[in-house]
Protein backbone atom coordinates (compact mmCIF):
# COMPACT_ATOMS: atom_id res chain seq x y z
CA UNK A 1 0.00 0.00 0.00
CA UNK A 2 2.69 2.70 1.54
CA UNK A 3 5.27 1.68 -1.54
CA UNK A 4 2.02 2.07 -4.10
CA UNK A 5 1.00 5.84 -2.97
CA UNK A 6 4.80 6.09 -3.01
CA UNK A 7 5.26 5.86 -6.26
CA UNK A 8 2.14 7.54 -7.25
CA UNK A 9 3.09 10.49 -5.65
CA UNK A 10 6.79 10.32 -7.55
CA UNK A 11 4.71 10.39 -10.33
CA UNK A 12 2.52 12.70 -9.75
CA UNK A 13 4.88 15.09 -8.59
CA UNK A 14 7.04 14.43 -12.35
CA UNK A 15 3.68 15.53 -14.02
CA UNK A 16 3.03 18.61 -12.05
CA UNK A 17 6.36 19.81 -12.11
CA UNK A 18 6.45 19.11 -16.43
CA UNK A 19 8.48 16.22 -16.11
CA UNK A 20 10.37 14.90 -18.73
CA UNK A 21 8.50 13.91 -21.66
CA UNK A 22 7.59 10.19 -22.65
CA UNK A 23 9.11 9.26 -25.87
CA UNK A 24 7.35 9.80 -28.91
CA UNK A 25 5.89 6.42 -29.77
CA UNK A 26 4.80 6.18 -25.99
CA UNK A 27 2.67 8.83 -26.40
CA UNK A 28 0.87 7.55 -29.52
CA UNK A 29 0.12 4.50 -28.51
CA UNK A 30 -1.48 6.13 -25.15
CA UNK A 31 -3.63 7.87 -27.72
CA UNK A 32 -4.65 4.93 -29.30
CA UNK A 33 -8.44 4.00 -28.56
CA UNK A 34 -9.53 0.12 -28.33
CA UNK A 35 -12.99 1.25 -29.99
CA UNK A 36 -14.07 4.28 -31.14
CA UNK A 37 -17.63 5.26 -31.92
CA UNK A 38 -18.43 8.19 -34.30
CA UNK A 39 -21.35 9.32 -36.20
CA UNK A 40 -23.91 9.51 -33.33
CA UNK A 41 -25.37 11.83 -30.87
CA UNK A 42 -23.76 11.57 -27.80
CA UNK A 43 -24.89 13.20 -24.44
CA UNK A 44 -22.34 13.41 -22.49
CA UNK A 45 -23.52 15.12 -19.25
CA UNK A 46 -20.80 17.32 -18.64
CA UNK A 47 -22.20 20.85 -18.17
CA UNK A 48 -19.59 22.86 -20.49
CA UNK A 49 -20.70 20.07 -23.43
CA UNK A 50 -23.95 18.41 -23.17
CA UNK A 51 -23.56 17.07 -26.87
CA UNK A 52 -20.98 15.78 -29.16
CA UNK A 53 -20.38 13.15 -31.83
CA UNK A 54 -18.11 10.53 -31.34
CA UNK A 55 -15.99 8.89 -28.27
CA UNK A 56 -13.12 6.71 -27.84
CA UNK A 57 -12.59 3.94 -25.24
CA UNK A 58 -9.42 2.83 -24.07
CA UNK A 59 -9.06 0.08 -21.30
CA UNK A 60 -11.77 0.49 -18.84
CA UNK A 61 -12.20 4.36 -19.40
CA UNK A 62 -13.19 7.26 -21.87
CA UNK A 63 -10.33 8.18 -23.96
CA UNK A 64 -11.98 11.18 -25.47
CA UNK A 65 -15.20 12.61 -26.78
CA UNK A 66 -15.57 15.43 -29.18
CA UNK A 67 -16.62 15.86 -32.92
CA UNK A 68 -16.01 12.34 -35.25
CA UNK A 69 -13.18 13.73 -37.05
CA UNK A 70 -11.29 14.02 -34.11
CA UNK A 71 -12.00 11.08 -32.79
CA UNK A 72 -10.98 9.36 -35.95
CA UNK A 73 -7.75 10.52 -34.86
CA UNK A 74 -7.86 8.36 -31.80
CA UNK A 75 -7.85 5.10 -34.56
CA UNK A 76 -5.01 2.84 -35.07
CA UNK A 77 -3.96 -0.75 -36.29
CA UNK A 78 -6.34 -2.86 -34.09
CA UNK A 79 -8.77 0.02 -32.96
CA UNK A 80 -12.47 -1.10 -33.71
CA UNK A 81 -13.98 1.38 -35.35
CA UNK A 82 -17.76 1.57 -34.44
CA UNK A 83 -20.38 3.83 -37.08
CA UNK A 84 -23.73 4.85 -34.62
CA UNK A 85 -25.13 5.95 -37.60
CA UNK A 86 -26.47 8.69 -35.76
CA UNK A 87 -27.63 7.15 -32.91
CA UNK A 88 -27.89 8.16 -29.21
CA UNK A 89 -25.43 7.63 -26.77
CA UNK A 90 -25.76 8.05 -22.99
CA UNK A 91 -23.77 7.24 -19.83
CA UNK A 92 -24.69 4.23 -18.47
CA UNK A 93 -27.99 4.28 -16.30
CA UNK A 94 -27.56 4.38 -12.79
CA UNK A 95 -30.84 2.97 -10.59
CA UNK A 96 -30.60 5.02 -7.67
CA UNK A 97 -32.67 2.49 -5.41
CA UNK A 98 -33.98 -1.06 -6.07
CA UNK A 99 -33.60 -4.51 -4.38
CA UNK A 100 -31.73 -6.82 -6.17
CA UNK A 101 -32.72 -10.50 -4.89
CA UNK A 102 -36.75 -9.01 -5.08
CA UNK A 103 -36.58 -7.75 -8.40
CA UNK A 104 -34.44 -11.02 -9.63
CA UNK A 105 -36.98 -13.51 -8.60
CA UNK A 106 -39.63 -11.31 -9.62
CA UNK A 107 -38.25 -11.96 -13.12
CA UNK A 108 -39.03 -15.79 -12.63
CA UNK A 109 -42.26 -15.49 -10.44
CA UNK A 110 -45.35 -15.46 -11.87
CA UNK A 111 -47.19 -11.75 -11.68
CA UNK A 112 -50.49 -11.05 -12.46
CA UNK A 113 -50.22 -7.23 -12.13
CA UNK A 114 -52.58 -5.20 -14.37
CA UNK A 115 -54.41 -7.68 -15.42
CA UNK A 116 -57.75 -6.61 -14.45
CA UNK A 117 -60.11 -9.13 -16.24
CA UNK A 118 -60.86 -12.97 -15.31
CA UNK A 119 -59.92 -14.15 -18.37
CA UNK A 120 -56.44 -12.45 -18.68
CA UNK A 121 -55.67 -13.84 -15.39
CA UNK A 122 -56.21 -17.66 -16.36
CA UNK A 123 -54.31 -17.09 -19.05
CA UNK A 124 -51.15 -15.67 -17.68
CA UNK A 125 -51.76 -18.40 -14.96
CA UNK A 126 -51.90 -21.50 -17.61
CA UNK A 127 -49.30 -20.32 -19.71
CA UNK A 128 -46.43 -19.93 -16.52
CA UNK A 129 -47.69 -23.70 -15.72
CA UNK A 130 -46.93 -24.78 -19.17
CA UNK A 131 -43.75 -23.04 -18.99
CA UNK A 132 -42.95 -24.54 -15.62
CA UNK A 133 -43.70 -28.21 -15.64
CA UNK A 134 -41.52 -29.05 -13.34
CA UNK A 135 -42.37 -26.53 -10.50
CA UNK A 136 -43.86 -28.60 -7.96
CA UNK A 137 -46.49 -25.46 -7.24
CA UNK A 138 -47.91 -22.40 -9.43
CA UNK A 139 -46.96 -19.88 -7.08
CA UNK A 140 -47.43 -15.79 -8.16
CA UNK A 141 -48.70 -12.72 -6.91
CA UNK A 142 -50.25 -9.60 -7.95
CA UNK A 143 -53.88 -10.16 -8.59
CA UNK A 144 -56.38 -7.52 -8.05
CA UNK A 145 -59.56 -7.81 -5.97
CA UNK A 146 -61.24 -6.02 -9.55
CA UNK A 147 -60.59 -9.21 -11.55
CA UNK A 148 -63.24 -10.82 -9.35
CA UNK A 149 -67.12 -10.00 -10.09
CA UNK A 150 -67.97 -10.83 -6.24
CA UNK A 151 -64.29 -9.77 -5.06
CA UNK A 152 -62.89 -12.43 -4.18
CA UNK A 153 -61.36 -15.72 -5.87
CA UNK A 154 -62.90 -19.33 -5.55
CA UNK A 155 -60.40 -22.74 -5.51
CA UNK A 156 -63.32 -23.38 -8.35
CA UNK A 157 -61.98 -20.78 -10.92
CA UNK A 158 -58.36 -21.64 -10.63
CA UNK A 159 -59.01 -25.79 -10.64
CA UNK A 160 -59.99 -25.63 -13.79
CA UNK A 161 -56.98 -23.24 -14.75
CA UNK A 162 -54.43 -26.04 -12.39
CA UNK A 163 -55.20 -29.33 -11.69
CA UNK A 164 -52.25 -31.39 -11.46
CA UNK A 165 -50.42 -29.70 -8.94
CA UNK A 166 -51.30 -27.31 -5.92
CA UNK A 167 -51.46 -23.48 -6.71
CA UNK A 168 -51.28 -20.52 -4.62
CA UNK A 169 -51.40 -17.21 -5.59
CA UNK A 170 -51.27 -13.85 -3.35
CA UNK A 171 -52.96 -10.68 -4.13
CA UNK A 172 -51.42 -7.67 -5.06
CA UNK A 173 -51.54 -6.18 -1.70
CA UNK A 174 -50.13 -9.74 -0.10
CA UNK A 175 -53.27 -9.41 2.52
CA UNK A 176 -55.40 -12.44 0.66
CA UNK A 177 -54.34 -15.60 -0.93
CA UNK A 178 -55.70 -18.38 -3.25
CA UNK A 179 -55.53 -21.68 -3.42
CA UNK A 180 -56.98 -24.40 -5.11
CA UNK A 181 -58.25 -27.40 -4.08
CA UNK A 182 -55.14 -29.67 -4.08
CA UNK A 183 -53.40 -26.80 -2.06
CA UNK A 184 -56.34 -26.88 0.84
CA UNK A 185 -56.27 -30.62 0.89
CA UNK A 186 -52.43 -30.62 1.53
CA UNK A 187 -53.19 -27.96 4.26
CA UNK A 188 -56.05 -29.75 5.83
CA UNK A 189 -58.53 -27.01 5.37
CA UNK A 190 -61.71 -28.59 5.32
CA UNK A 191 -65.20 -27.37 5.96
CA UNK A 192 -64.63 -28.48 9.91
CA UNK A 193 -61.36 -26.62 9.97
CA UNK A 194 -61.83 -22.70 12.11
CA UNK A 195 -60.39 -19.56 11.25
CA UNK A 196 -57.16 -18.57 12.71
CA UNK A 197 -57.02 -15.73 15.06
CA UNK A 198 -56.56 -12.57 12.88
CA UNK A 199 -57.45 -14.39 9.43
CA UNK A 200 -60.38 -16.05 7.94
CA UNK A 201 -60.92 -19.09 6.08
CA UNK A 202 -63.63 -17.70 3.67
CA UNK A 203 -66.51 -20.19 2.93
CA UNK A 204 -69.56 -20.81 0.65
CA UNK A 205 -72.77 -20.76 2.27
CA UNK A 206 -72.68 -24.59 2.59
CA UNK A 207 -69.83 -24.07 5.03
CA UNK A 208 -67.11 -25.37 2.79
CA UNK A 209 -64.11 -23.07 2.04
CA UNK A 210 -63.91 -20.97 -1.33
CA UNK A 211 -59.87 -20.77 -1.69
CA UNK A 212 -59.84 -17.40 -0.41
CA UNK A 213 -57.61 -17.07 2.79
CA UNK A 214 -57.37 -13.67 4.43
CA UNK A 215 -54.56 -12.37 6.58
CA UNK A 216 -53.25 -14.61 8.84
CA UNK A 217 -54.95 -17.80 7.56
CA UNK A 218 -52.84 -17.24 4.45
CA UNK A 219 -50.06 -18.87 6.78
CA UNK A 220 -52.08 -22.05 6.56
CA UNK A 221 -51.05 -22.82 2.75
CA UNK A 222 -48.38 -20.52 2.66
CA UNK A 223 -46.10 -22.11 4.58
CA UNK A 224 -46.29 -25.16 2.71
CA UNK A 225 -44.98 -23.73 -0.34
CA UNK A 226 -41.40 -24.65 -0.71
CA UNK A 227 -38.63 -21.93 0.45
CA UNK A 228 -36.00 -21.10 -1.81
CA UNK A 229 -32.18 -22.61 -1.28
CA UNK A 230 -29.59 -20.37 -1.28
CA UNK A 231 -28.66 -21.88 -5.11
CA UNK A 232 -31.27 -20.96 -6.12
CA UNK A 233 -31.28 -17.30 -5.15
CA UNK A 234 -27.76 -16.74 -6.44
CA UNK A 235 -29.24 -17.91 -9.64
CA UNK A 236 -31.84 -15.61 -9.99
CA UNK A 237 -29.39 -12.99 -9.36
CA UNK A 238 -27.30 -13.89 -12.14
CA UNK A 239 -30.45 -13.05 -14.56
CA UNK A 240 -31.40 -10.70 -12.96
CA UNK A 241 -28.16 -8.86 -13.03
CA UNK A 242 -28.18 -9.95 -16.74
CA UNK A 243 -31.71 -8.86 -17.06
CA UNK A 244 -30.30 -5.41 -15.29
CA UNK A 245 -27.83 -5.17 -18.25
CA UNK A 246 -30.58 -5.36 -21.07
CA UNK A 247 -31.89 -2.72 -19.53
CA UNK A 248 -29.29 -0.29 -19.93
CA UNK A 249 -28.00 0.02 -16.24
CA UNK A 250 -24.55 0.31 -15.23
CA UNK A 251 -24.85 0.56 -11.81
CA UNK A 252 -27.44 0.30 -9.16
CA UNK A 253 -27.59 1.00 -5.68
CA UNK A 254 -28.55 -1.76 -3.35
CA UNK A 255 -31.21 0.03 -0.77
CA UNK A 256 -31.28 -2.27 2.46
CA UNK A 257 -29.10 -5.81 2.47
CA UNK A 258 -28.28 -8.58 5.22
CA UNK A 259 -25.07 -10.45 5.53
CA UNK A 260 -26.43 -13.77 3.83
CA UNK A 261 -27.74 -11.99 0.89
CA UNK A 262 -24.86 -9.73 0.13
CA UNK A 263 -22.44 -13.11 -0.15
CA UNK A 264 -25.08 -14.57 -2.76
CA UNK A 265 -24.78 -11.31 -4.64
CA UNK A 266 -20.99 -11.43 -4.76
CA UNK A 267 -20.80 -14.52 -5.61
CA UNK A 268 -23.35 -13.92 -8.65
CA UNK A 269 -21.53 -10.48 -9.37
CA UNK A 270 -18.53 -12.63 -9.63
CA UNK A 271 -20.10 -15.01 -12.35
CA UNK A 272 -22.01 -12.43 -13.97
CA UNK A 273 -19.56 -9.51 -13.92
CA UNK A 274 -22.12 -6.84 -15.72
CA UNK A 275 -23.01 -4.55 -12.99
CA UNK A 276 -21.66 -1.95 -10.81
CA UNK A 277 -23.61 -2.10 -7.08
CA UNK A 278 -23.58 0.38 -4.27
CA UNK A 279 -25.17 -1.23 -1.17
CA UNK A 280 -26.86 -0.20 1.63
CA UNK A 281 -26.50 -2.12 4.73
CA UNK A 282 -29.70 -2.59 6.65
CA UNK A 283 -29.28 0.52 9.31
CA UNK A 284 -29.19 -0.78 13.02
CA UNK A 285 -32.25 0.72 15.53
CA UNK A 286 -29.07 0.69 18.29
CA UNK A 287 -25.98 1.20 16.47
CA UNK A 288 -23.88 -0.04 19.15
CA UNK A 289 -19.97 0.43 19.24
CA UNK A 290 -20.36 -3.22 18.75
CA UNK A 291 -23.00 -3.39 15.61
CA UNK A 292 -21.18 -0.27 13.84
CA UNK A 293 -17.68 -2.56 13.97
CA UNK A 294 -19.42 -5.73 12.33
CA UNK A 295 -20.64 -2.91 9.93
CA UNK A 296 -17.36 -1.33 9.48
CA UNK A 297 -15.80 -4.59 8.24
CA UNK A 298 -18.17 -5.56 5.79
CA UNK A 299 -17.25 -1.61 4.34
CA UNK A 300 -14.14 -2.43 4.58
CA UNK A 301 -14.38 -6.05 2.55
CA UNK A 302 -16.42 -4.33 -0.08
CA UNK A 303 -14.61 -1.22 -0.79
CA UNK A 304 -13.47 -1.47 -4.35
CA UNK A 305 -14.33 -3.49 -7.31
CA UNK A 306 -17.87 -3.93 -8.38
CA UNK A 307 -19.63 -4.06 -5.33
CA UNK A 308 -19.10 -1.26 -2.76
CA UNK A 309 -20.75 -1.19 0.85
CA UNK A 310 -20.97 2.70 1.56
CA UNK A 311 -24.41 3.21 3.23
CA UNK A 312 -26.88 2.12 5.74
CA UNK A 313 -30.76 2.28 5.16
CA UNK A 314 -33.40 3.03 7.49
CA UNK A 315 -37.43 2.64 7.74
CA UNK A 316 -39.06 6.47 8.87
CA UNK A 317 -42.43 5.41 8.07
CA UNK A 318 -44.56 3.29 6.11
CA UNK A 319 -46.17 3.52 2.70
CA UNK A 320 -49.89 5.44 1.81
CA UNK A 321 -51.72 3.03 0.76
CA UNK A 322 -51.95 1.22 4.09
CA UNK A 323 -52.25 4.60 5.81
CA UNK A 324 -48.88 3.70 7.39
CA UNK A 325 -46.86 6.99 6.14
CA UNK A 326 -46.12 9.41 8.36
CA UNK A 327 -48.77 12.63 8.15
CA UNK A 328 -49.34 15.80 9.95
CA UNK A 329 -52.67 15.47 8.84
CA UNK A 330 -54.78 12.86 9.30
CA UNK A 331 -55.78 10.41 6.39
CA UNK A 332 -59.69 10.79 5.18
CA UNK A 333 -61.04 8.26 7.30
CA UNK A 334 -59.17 9.55 9.83
CA UNK A 335 -55.26 8.29 11.25
CA UNK A 336 -52.05 10.04 10.31
CA UNK A 337 -49.55 6.95 9.80
CA UNK A 338 -47.53 5.16 11.91
CA UNK A 339 -43.36 6.54 12.63
CA UNK A 340 -41.59 3.88 12.80
CA UNK A 341 -38.99 5.65 15.78
CA UNK A 342 -40.22 8.67 18.09
CA UNK A 343 -37.86 11.93 16.73
CA UNK A 344 -35.07 11.57 19.45
CA UNK A 345 -34.48 7.94 18.29
CA UNK A 346 -34.00 8.73 15.03
CA UNK A 347 -32.05 11.81 15.91
CA UNK A 348 -29.62 9.46 17.60
CA UNK A 349 -28.91 6.31 15.39
CA UNK A 350 -28.44 8.53 12.85
CA UNK A 351 -25.88 10.66 14.98
CA UNK A 352 -24.31 7.23 15.52
CA UNK A 353 -23.80 6.51 11.74
CA UNK A 354 -22.76 10.30 10.76
CA UNK A 355 -19.95 10.31 13.25
CA UNK A 356 -19.28 6.57 11.59
CA UNK A 357 -18.75 8.30 8.61
CA UNK A 358 -22.05 6.62 6.97
CA UNK A 359 -24.52 7.93 4.47
CA UNK A 360 -27.72 6.90 5.79
CA UNK A 361 -30.54 6.32 3.70
CA UNK A 362 -34.20 7.12 5.14
CA UNK A 363 -37.23 5.95 3.49
CA UNK A 364 -39.57 8.65 4.35
CA UNK A 365 -43.30 8.78 2.32
CA UNK A 366 -45.50 11.31 4.30
CA UNK A 367 -44.98 14.86 4.88
CA UNK A 368 -43.78 14.06 8.73
CA UNK A 369 -41.92 11.30 8.27
CA UNK A 370 -39.74 13.42 5.19
CA UNK A 371 -39.55 15.84 7.87
CA UNK A 372 -38.56 13.57 10.79
CA UNK A 373 -35.37 12.31 8.24
CA UNK A 374 -34.27 16.23 7.27
CA UNK A 375 -34.52 16.85 10.90
CA UNK A 376 -32.16 13.92 11.97
CA UNK A 377 -29.94 14.67 9.55
CA UNK A 378 -29.72 19.03 10.16
CA UNK A 379 -29.42 17.50 13.64
CA UNK A 380 -26.67 15.56 13.06
CA UNK A 381 -24.09 17.18 10.76
CA UNK A 382 -24.48 20.07 13.66
CA UNK A 383 -23.82 17.90 16.72
CA UNK A 384 -21.18 16.09 15.23
CA UNK A 385 -19.73 19.42 13.11
CA UNK A 386 -20.02 16.98 9.62
CA UNK A 387 -20.35 18.24 6.16
CA UNK A 388 -20.54 16.14 2.95
CA UNK A 389 -22.14 13.06 4.04
CA UNK A 390 -24.75 13.47 1.48
CA UNK A 391 -27.47 11.66 3.42
CA UNK A 392 -30.54 9.99 1.38
CA UNK A 393 -34.22 10.39 1.82
CA UNK A 394 -35.54 7.55 -0.11
CA UNK A 395 -39.52 8.09 -2.41
CA UNK A 396 -40.28 11.67 -0.77
CA UNK A 397 -43.64 10.74 -2.02
CA UNK A 398 -45.79 13.47 -0.47
CA UNK A 399 -43.29 16.38 1.24
CA UNK A 400 -44.56 19.56 2.30
CA UNK A 401 -43.35 22.34 -0.15
CA UNK A 402 -41.61 24.51 2.43
CA UNK A 403 -39.36 21.41 3.04
CA UNK A 404 -37.85 21.31 -0.42
CA UNK A 405 -35.22 24.36 0.07
CA UNK A 406 -34.39 21.86 3.02
CA UNK A 407 -32.52 19.52 1.06
CA UNK A 408 -29.84 21.83 -0.59
CA UNK A 409 -29.34 23.61 2.37
CA UNK A 410 -28.74 20.22 4.04
CA UNK A 411 -26.71 18.48 1.32
CA UNK A 412 -29.16 15.79 1.22
CA UNK A 413 -30.12 13.83 -1.33
CA UNK A 414 -33.33 13.30 -2.82
CA UNK A 415 -33.61 9.78 -3.78
CA UNK A 416 -36.96 9.39 -6.18
CA UNK A 417 -38.66 6.67 -7.85
CA UNK A 418 -39.79 7.44 -11.52
CA UNK A 419 -42.63 5.79 -12.05
CA UNK A 420 -43.94 6.14 -8.84
CA UNK A 421 -46.40 8.84 -10.37
CA UNK A 422 -47.85 5.88 -13.44
CA UNK A 423 -51.01 6.90 -12.91
CA UNK A 424 -52.78 3.14 -13.31
CA UNK A 425 -55.82 1.90 -11.79
CA UNK A 426 -54.11 1.64 -8.92
CA UNK A 427 -52.51 4.92 -8.74
CA UNK A 428 -55.80 6.80 -9.52
CA UNK A 429 -58.24 4.87 -7.70
CA UNK A 430 -56.59 3.99 -4.33
CA UNK A 431 -53.39 6.36 -4.11
CA UNK A 432 -54.85 9.59 -4.80
CA UNK A 433 -58.04 8.87 -2.75
CA UNK A 434 -56.24 7.61 0.19
CA UNK A 435 -54.01 11.13 0.00
CA UNK A 436 -56.72 13.51 -0.52
CA UNK A 437 -56.98 16.37 -3.10
CA UNK A 438 -54.60 18.60 -1.64
CA UNK A 439 -51.79 16.45 -0.56
CA UNK A 440 -52.22 14.29 -4.05
CA UNK A 441 -51.40 17.79 -5.64
CA UNK A 442 -47.69 17.88 -4.08
CA UNK A 443 -47.03 14.45 -3.97
CA UNK A 444 -44.22 13.28 -6.43
CA UNK A 445 -43.03 16.62 -7.09
CA UNK A 446 -40.02 15.86 -8.99
CA UNK A 447 -40.07 19.40 -10.71
CA UNK A 448 -40.06 21.39 -7.87
CA UNK A 449 -37.53 19.00 -6.09
CA UNK A 450 -35.20 20.01 -8.99
CA UNK A 451 -36.72 23.76 -9.10
CA UNK A 452 -35.45 24.13 -5.10
CA UNK A 453 -31.73 23.03 -6.24
CA UNK A 454 -31.96 19.65 -4.55
CA UNK A 455 -29.94 16.69 -6.26
CA UNK A 456 -32.39 14.38 -7.36
CA UNK A 457 -31.25 11.00 -7.65
CA UNK A 458 -33.69 8.41 -9.93
CA UNK A 459 -33.99 4.90 -9.03
CA UNK A 460 -37.47 2.08 -9.75
CA UNK A 461 -37.37 0.01 -6.17
CA UNK A 462 -37.78 -2.94 -8.40
CA UNK A 463 -39.58 -5.16 -7.88
CA UNK A 464 -42.32 -2.52 -7.13
CA UNK A 465 -42.02 -1.34 -10.47
CA UNK A 466 -40.09 -2.70 -13.57
CA UNK A 467 -36.14 -1.13 -13.13
CA UNK A 468 -36.32 -0.31 -17.32
CA UNK A 469 -34.70 3.09 -17.30
CA UNK A 470 -36.62 4.36 -20.57
CA UNK A 471 -40.06 3.41 -18.96
CA UNK A 472 -38.49 5.51 -15.96
CA UNK A 473 -38.00 8.28 -17.80
CA UNK A 474 -40.58 8.39 -20.20
CA UNK A 475 -42.79 8.34 -17.00
CA UNK A 476 -40.95 11.38 -15.63
CA UNK A 477 -41.26 13.12 -18.80
CA UNK A 478 -45.06 12.43 -19.72
CA UNK A 479 -46.27 11.70 -16.12
CA UNK A 480 -49.29 9.15 -18.50
CA UNK A 481 -49.36 5.26 -18.74
CA UNK A 482 -47.93 3.90 -21.58
CA UNK A 483 -51.45 3.92 -23.45
CA UNK A 484 -51.13 7.61 -23.10
CA UNK A 485 -53.52 8.09 -20.14
CA UNK A 486 -54.82 10.76 -18.17
CA UNK A 487 -54.07 12.81 -21.31
CA UNK A 488 -51.96 15.70 -20.76
CA UNK A 489 -50.35 13.67 -17.67
CA UNK A 490 -51.44 13.04 -14.62
CA UNK A 491 -50.54 16.55 -12.20
CA UNK A 492 -48.58 17.94 -15.24
CA UNK A 493 -46.63 20.99 -13.54
CA UNK A 494 -44.23 18.16 -12.46
CA UNK A 495 -43.03 16.62 -15.98
CA UNK A 496 -39.51 16.97 -15.76
CA UNK A 497 -37.88 17.56 -19.57
CA UNK A 498 -35.94 14.88 -20.98
CA UNK A 499 -32.48 15.95 -20.43
CA UNK A 500 -33.52 16.55 -16.66
CA UNK A 501 -34.77 12.80 -16.03
CA UNK A 502 -31.57 11.45 -17.59
CA UNK A 503 -29.19 13.33 -15.39
CA UNK A 504 -31.21 12.16 -12.30
CA UNK A 505 -30.82 8.60 -13.75
CA UNK A 506 -27.05 9.00 -14.21
CA UNK A 507 -24.98 12.07 -12.93
CA UNK A 508 -27.64 12.76 -10.14
CA UNK A 509 -27.64 9.08 -9.01
CA UNK A 510 -23.91 8.90 -9.31
CA UNK A 511 -23.22 11.71 -6.92
CA UNK A 512 -25.83 9.90 -4.70
CA UNK A 513 -23.59 7.54 -4.71
CA UNK A 514 -20.05 9.54 -4.03
CA UNK A 515 -19.08 8.42 -7.55
CA UNK A 516 -19.65 11.52 -9.72
CA UNK A 517 -16.03 11.48 -10.03
CA UNK A 518 -15.72 8.34 -11.95
CA UNK A 519 -18.44 7.82 -13.38
CA UNK A 520 -22.55 9.20 -14.39
CA UNK A 521 -21.02 11.89 -17.31
CA UNK A 522 -18.36 10.97 -20.70
CA UNK A 523 -15.34 12.63 -19.75
CA UNK A 524 -12.21 12.00 -20.82
CA UNK A 525 -10.86 9.57 -17.56
CA UNK A 526 -14.21 8.18 -16.77
CA UNK A 527 -15.50 4.84 -16.47
CA UNK A 528 -16.24 3.53 -20.26
CA UNK A 529 -19.77 3.14 -18.60
CA UNK A 530 -22.65 3.76 -21.23
CA UNK A 531 -25.12 3.04 -23.40
CA UNK A 532 -26.30 3.05 -27.24
CA UNK A 533 -30.14 3.54 -27.67
CA UNK A 534 -32.24 3.29 -30.62
CA UNK A 535 -33.28 6.94 -30.76
CA UNK A 536 -32.37 10.04 -29.52
CA UNK A 537 -34.19 10.71 -25.99
CA UNK A 538 -33.78 14.19 -26.52
CA UNK A 539 -35.20 14.49 -29.67
CA UNK A 540 -38.71 12.15 -30.15
CA UNK A 541 -41.98 13.24 -28.93
CA UNK A 542 -42.16 12.61 -25.28
CA UNK A 543 -45.37 10.03 -26.08
CA UNK A 544 -42.63 8.04 -28.05
CA UNK A 545 -40.10 7.85 -25.23
CA UNK A 546 -41.52 4.21 -24.53
CA UNK A 547 -40.81 3.33 -27.94
CA UNK A 548 -36.64 3.66 -26.91
CA UNK A 549 -34.39 -0.15 -27.64
CA UNK A 550 -31.24 -0.46 -25.31
CA UNK A 551 -28.75 -1.44 -28.29
CA UNK A 552 -25.78 -1.98 -26.40
CA UNK A 553 -24.67 -1.60 -23.04
CA UNK A 554 -20.98 -1.00 -21.82
CA UNK A 555 -19.23 -1.54 -18.57
CA UNK A 556 -15.96 -0.33 -18.33
CA UNK A 557 -15.43 -0.82 -22.05
CA UNK A 558 -16.66 -3.99 -21.88
CA UNK A 559 -19.94 -5.18 -23.62
CA UNK A 560 -22.45 -6.37 -20.98
CA UNK A 561 -25.83 -6.41 -23.46
CA UNK A 562 -26.31 -6.34 -27.17
CA UNK A 563 -29.28 -6.35 -29.26
CA UNK A 564 -30.00 -8.89 -31.71
CA UNK A 565 -30.46 -5.57 -34.38
CA UNK A 566 -26.88 -4.28 -33.60
ZN1 LIG B 1 -37.18 0.06 -1.65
Amino acid sequence: MSRRVTVLAAVLAAFLAGGAAPPKAKEAKASQADRIFVGGRVWTGEPGRPLCEALAVRGTTVLAVGKSAAIQRHAAKGTEVVDLRGRFVAPGFIDGHLHLLGGSLSLEELRLDDAFAFDALAARIRDWAAAHPDAPWVTGRGWAYAAFPAGLPSRAQIDVVVADRPAWLVSYDGHTGWANSMALRLAGVTRESESPAGGEIVRDEKGEPTGALKESAMDLVGRLVPKLLPHEKERALRNGIAQAAAWGLTSAHQAGIDGEELELLRRALEAVPRLRVYVALDMERDPTPEALARQEELRRRFSGGRLRVGAVKGYVDGVVEAKTAAMFEPYPGGGTGLPNWTQEELDRAVAAYDGACWQVMLHAIGDRGIDMALTAFEGAARANGTAGRRHRVEHIEVPRTADLPRFRAAGVVASTQALFPYPNQNHLGVYVPTLGPERARRAMAFKAIDDAGAIQSFGSDWPVFTAEVVRGIACAVTRTTVEGTPAGGWEPSQRLTAEAALRHFTHDAAFAEHAEKEKGTLAPGKLADFVILSQDLLAVPPERIKDTKVLLTVLGGQDTWRAREF
